[in-house]
């Protein structure tokens, strides 16, 4: 091309080529257009979130509104007056979809555990089967994209702590068939499949012999492989192990929360990466910030200690009075902080939002109470200068995409095994 050849004299005296010129015009270009974005009005911002938020797909992988339900009996279809989700708080925030997540209390045997899937199951589909002109099933991504544009809420399956497999590899079918698009390896202790970072009795050094199988059987199925609470050994050997991207639903980075096993040191967090996965942070207060950790335990120690639950009368008197004192929940910043991190180490392909909504009450950020939220969180990003295209990845772009690869990777090892 002519323009190659063209050659300008340069600011220093030096010849530079034209390309070059372009190259560092564009170079100063990009930080002037965040910063053009910067200099908006708070105001402006906000308009802008409000609109990203209802014209994108936001997903969230984590929200545990079935088991709430069990425990606090209500209507998602309309407004609820407890907990942190439903369609009318979803449709201000701009919520699309959100996996539905079938909690198992690590308590359970296997049996009450697989009856446990079952109700839970039929809970969901439920909402599906009533009200098909709100709710939807989706078992991968491009019903989620469809159901997004028939302006229908994506309710996807997924199973936290794998507890109900027992030594049974063919359950796992099972539960693909009934939808469950990720499965938790485990939860708050350690199981047959994997140790968890909430119990302090590590009995495999990460995975057993059974969960390798578990791990090769999930990439077969094309089901998502969960890392929030499995110990570091665990990610580790999960990663190495799985010929498909992991992905970590509901966790945040250690970094923030030192010697907080439940999220994720940096260096786990750049390997999930290399190996195209991605990490959802949780939302949880406790899961951002350090000083909120450290109150959250106090708390939580002196409830288990007298043996009632935070929403008791009692519990809700003691947090009352506990919370002047102490500083239990932090803000949207504090959330985007740990975006920015993952941003850092990771890169922008490589985050995405895993509230635990329903999970983590009454520890949410106090400006992201509920699922009416995620304009705060998107303010807050383009105040950083973050573009709508990255914005877009983070709330259910990357995702999605690891979510396509894994059930590609899963028809890859179909298709091998039947040659
Ligand atoms: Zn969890």
């Amino acid at each position: 091309m002519k323009l190659i050849n063209l050659t300008l004299q340069g600011l220093y005296g030096n010849k530079i080529s034209l390309w070059t010129l372009v190259s560092v015009l564009f170079v100063a270009l990009l930080p002037s257009c965040k910063n053009r974005l910067k200099e908006k009005s708070d105001e402006a911002l906000m308009k802008m979130a409000l609109e990203i938020s209802q014209k994108n797909l936001i997903i969230d992988s984590h929200i545990d509104w079935p088991e709430w339900l069990l425990n606090f009996p209500g209507d998602i279809s309309k407004r609820t007056q407890q907990g942190d989700f439903d369609l009318e708080r979803a449709n201000e925030g701009g919520l699309k979809a959100t996996m539905s997540v079938i909690y198992i209390n690590s308590e359970l045997g296997v049996d009450d555990g697989r009856e446990l899937v079952d109700s839970l199951r039929r809970l969901i589909s439920f909402y599906t089967e009533t009200y098909p002109d709100m709710f939807a099933a989706a078992l991968n991504p491009d019903e989620v994209r469809s159901n997004f544009s028939r302006q229908l809420f994506s309710l996807p399956v997924c199973l936290e702590n794998g507890s109900p497999i027992g030594e049974d590899i063919e359950y796992l079918e099972y539960l693909k068939d009934i939808g469950v698009v990720y499965i938790t390896l485990c939860h708050d202790e350690t199981n047959q499949i994997s140790d968890s970072n909430f119990d302090e009795y590590r009995q495999w050094n990460g995975l057993s012999p059974f969960g390798l199988e578990v791990i090769r059987e999930l990439n077969r199925l094309g089901i998502m492989i969960d890392i929030s609470h499995s110990t570091d050994s665990t990610v580790y050997q999960a990663l190495r192990y799985s010929s498909a991207p992991v992905v970590a639903t509901h966790s945040s980075c250690r970094h923030f929360t030192p010697g907080y096993e439940r999220n994720l040191p940096d260096t786990p967090i750049k390997l999930i990466a290399d190996k195209d996965g991605v990490i959802m942070v949780n939302f949880g207060s406790m899961f951002l910030d350090s000083v909120c950790l450290r109150n959250c335990n106090e708390a939580i120690g002196y409830l288990k200690s007298q043996k009632i639950t935070y929403y008791s009368q009692e519990g809700a008197a003691y947090l009352d009075e506990f919370v002047k004192s102490h500083k239990v929940v932090t803000d949207s910043k504090q959330l985007v902080n740990h975006i920015d991190y993952i941003v850092h180490i990771a890169g922008i392909d490589h985050v995405g939002l895993g509230s635990d909504f329903n999970g983590v009450g009454p520890t949410q950020p106090a400006d992201v109470r509920d699922v009416s939220g995620y304009p705060v969180i998107i303010f807050e990003l383009l105040r950083r200068g973050y573009s709508e295209d990255d914005i877009r990845k983070i709330l259910s772009g990357n995702f999605l995409r690891v979510w396509d690869k894994v059930i590609e990777k899963g028809r890859e090892i179909n298709k091998i095994s039947e040659i």
